[in-house]
């Protein structure tokens, strides 16, 4: 069965995109948790960070470097910071892998 964000990725489900390439997605989240928050995510279903694999290491490497990008293309200009959620007790909802991307407001730590 098909992610949402894999969904989304197809083009079954509407999404506010932001950037897309040949191996992700960025789209602004739904329930913000800041002025800016988008999801970046690979197309490749990866269920989350802890189940990537040796053969994933490009699509990873290249989140990392797109996220900046994406940042970027979004003004963060700031600042900005970049979460990951792994397993229930980190938060995580949707079983597959994806960057938050934070920013526009002053960010406090440690995070909730
Ligand atoms: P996480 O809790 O780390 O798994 O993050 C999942 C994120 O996906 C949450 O911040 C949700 O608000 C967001 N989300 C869920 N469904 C959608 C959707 N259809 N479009 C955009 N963002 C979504």
């Amino acid at each position: 069965m098909k992610t949402i964000f894999q969904k989304i990725a197809d083009g079954e489900i509407p999404a506010k995109i932001v950037y897309q390439d040949d191996t992700c997605v960025a789209i602004h989240d739904i329930n913000p948790q800041a002025p800016t928050h988008v999801l970046l995510f690979p197309t490749k279903p990866i269920p989350r960070i802890a189940e990537a694999e040796d053969a994933d290491a490009q699509i990873l490497s290249h989140l990392m470097l797109t996220a900046p990008k994406v940042a970027k293309l979004c003004g963060l200009d700031d600042g900005f910071r970049i979460v990951i959620n792994n397993g229930l007790i980190a938060g995580e909802t949707v079983p597959h892998l994806h960057i938050h991307i934070l920013g526009g407001r002053q960010l406090h730590w440690p995070p909730g």
